[in-house]
């Protein structure tokens, strides 16, 4: 076990909220090449107590002022940043200062010059970016991907993508950060909106030329009083498909995506929840419903990022993956707030 271990890759995780304690440290359980090593928190008790359970040593726990101290720690190898959105920059520049491999949380930044940063600190530092898109190591989307590619549903002509969610501060303090937009960037659409996008562009494999969108608030909710509630926007690709997708914080949990071919569709819903996705396809013959294994997409991309340290290769979504839709954010923004097409 022990000898085992030694070949892992040691990740830090700074930023101990519900997504890192909830899904991304037990994911630490079923990973072969990635190990919690270390946790960079401002709440000591709760670090300590995390510690505890999870086997750390209390000399790996750090806080916020302390944490550039990280680079005297050899066992630390990644720093896994899982903070909101405006502390993503911050935290991948001095992870990279410090000589560590980064692994930031999606969105990559609110905005396109902090996305430049951090992908010029890693750089600069020769360190590994990687953006924690982990739909994209998820069995069914890569199945999905994979179906596409081979050409089962014929010409991909149209995509529909749908994220939505009640956003809810009082019930939930992980939604805080969430309708503040110095440190969300955005609304729904930084948030949960960027997987319609995301899967737009991994489904169909190419860039948009084209957006346009509309956007829908209710200001006296108290909630949108900064950022937006729902948002849809419509994605043109150069070789002939459409993408069709929405974004909103006021609705009922909804993650998924439907591919329209000139032959068959493929369904996936839920497309990106953590986990009972189920895929559909149709064609002339009726509908049916591969069987396919559930995977830990967590410990999947987890196991990606320590691959690519340990065989020095860039990862499957570099920085320049977040980059890419973080401008494509912007431009649908730009899209909703003038009302015209927006070219790309
Ligand atoms: P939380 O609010 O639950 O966690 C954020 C943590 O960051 C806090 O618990 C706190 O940890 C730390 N923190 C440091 N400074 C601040 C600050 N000023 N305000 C708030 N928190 C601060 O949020 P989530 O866990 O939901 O989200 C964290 C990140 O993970 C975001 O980037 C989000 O987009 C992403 N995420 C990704 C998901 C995915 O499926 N890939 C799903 C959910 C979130 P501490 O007390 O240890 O200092």
């Amino acid at each position: 076990m022990q000898h085992a271990d030694q070949k892992k890759i040691g990740f830090a995780i700074v930023g101990l909220g519900k997504f890192a304690t909830e899904q991304m440290m037990p994911a630490f359980k079923e990973t072969k090449h990635a190990r919690l090593v270390a946790l960079v928190s401002g709440s000591p008790d709760k670090a300590a107590r995390l510690a505890r359970a999870y086997g750390i040593e209390p000399k790996n726990i750090y806080n916020y002022q302390n944490f550039d101290t990280i680079r005297d720690n050899p066992a630390v190898e990644v720093v896994y940043v899982v903070l909101p959105p405006a502390l993503h920059a911050e935290y991948t520049e001095r992870a990279a200062r410090a000589g560590k491999h980064v692994l930031s949380e999606k969105p990559m930044a609110p905005t396109v010059a902090d996305c430049q940063r951090m992908i010029e600190a890693c750089k600069k530092a020769g360190k590994k970016l990687m953006i924690a898109y982990r739909a994209q190591y998820e069995p069914f989307n890569l199945d999905a991907i994979a179906r596409i590619r081979r050409g089962e549903l014929g010409k991909l002509l149209q995509i529909t993508a749908d994220h939505g969610r009640i956003v809810d501060p009082v019930d939930d303090p992980a939604d805080t950060w969430r309708v503040v937009q110095k440190m969300a960037g955005g609304g729904s659409l930084m948030d949960i909106g960027i997987y319609s996008l995301n899967a737009a562009r991994y489904l169909t494999g190419e860039e948009p030329t084209e957006v346009t969108a509309q956007e829908m608030t209710d200001k006296s909710d108290p909630r949108f009083q900064e950022v937006e509630d729902r948002i849809h926007f419509t994605l043109r690709f150069p070789g002939g498909t459409l993408a069709t997708c929405t974004s909103a914080y006021s609705i009922q949990q909804v993650k998924r995506f439907r591919a329209f071919g000139s032959q068959a569709w493929l369904d996936l819903d839920p497309a990106t929840d953590y986990d009972r996705h189920h895929l559909v396809i149709g064609d002339k013959e009726g509908q049916r419903e591969p069987q396919l294994k559930e995977g830990n997409q967590f410990a999947a991309e987890l196991d990606h990022m320590a691959e690519c340290v340990l065989k020095n290769k860039t990862p499957k979504t570099p920085g320049e993956e977040g980059l890419r839709d973080i401008r494509l954010v912007h431009a649908i923004y730009e899209a909703a707030r003038t009302g015209k097409k927006v070219k790309v």
